[in-house]
């Protein structure tokens, strides 16, 4: 019997990623919404709309790890749109901070909603897949960041709170510390509002 034929999973996961990244941009590209939103342009508004208090430009750009002039550019043009407000830092005056306007937070309730053809595909998936694909990215995404090849998110392996397999041979085998409640795989956040870094 022949083997079949091809590369190494490691290779094949990556491509897989990729048009995973790809199938995003395009559902982006074709989710502009009425201000015809850019994909950067979106996750801004998604960014900022996450964090209820005033974020510097400063902070944005390395959470979306950009460069400050296409993080500027990207938001003068939502401040020309009137989604997004500039403002002097009270505390460094050569420091901006940005809010979303009232416009802006709605184009954020928008952006939430998942595109059908991402929810169809995700509702394919058995909860054991959804929890091992959750819980490889996770590992992934924080091994990337512990190498600092992207930004620190705010996900459940990175918390103060989080404590893996503090239930062991459990159907919920690790812990949140912060909603004091075990939880598992398929839980995992990667964007959670209560993180704290460890
Ligand atoms: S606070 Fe949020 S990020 Fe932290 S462990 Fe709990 S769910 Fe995860």
């Amino acid at each position: 019997m022949k083997d079949v034929p091809g590369t190494a999973p490691e290779e094949q996961l990556l491509v897989a990623l990729a048009r995973l990244g790809q199938a995003l941009r395009i559902s982006s590209y074709r989710n502009a919404g009425p201000y015809r939103l850019s994909p950067l342009q979106a996750d801004i508004v998604s960014t900022l709309a996450g964090h209820p208090h005033q974020r510097r430009l400063g902070e944005l750009t390395d959470a979306l790890a950009s460069s400050p002039p296409t993080i500027s550019d990207a938001v003068k043009t939502l401040a020309a749109k009137e989604l997004v407000e500039r403002q002097r830092d009270a505390s460094d005056a050569r420091a901006v901070t940005l809010t979303l306007t009232a416009a802006g937070r709605t184009e954020a309730e928008r952006l939430v909603h998942m595109p059908d053809e991402f929810a169809e595909a995700l509702a394919a998936l058995s909860p054991n897949d959804m929890a091992a694909m959750l819980r490889g990215v996770s590992a992934m995404i924080k091994s990337l960041q512990d190498r600092k090849v992207i930004p620190v998110s705010r996900m459940c392996l990175t918390c103060t709170y989080f404590h893996p397999d503090a239930h062991p041979r459990t159907d919920k085998p690790h812990h949140c510390g912060f909603v004091d409640n075990p939880f598992d795989d398929a839980e995992l956040r990667l964007d959670c509002p209560d993180h704290m870094s460890s």
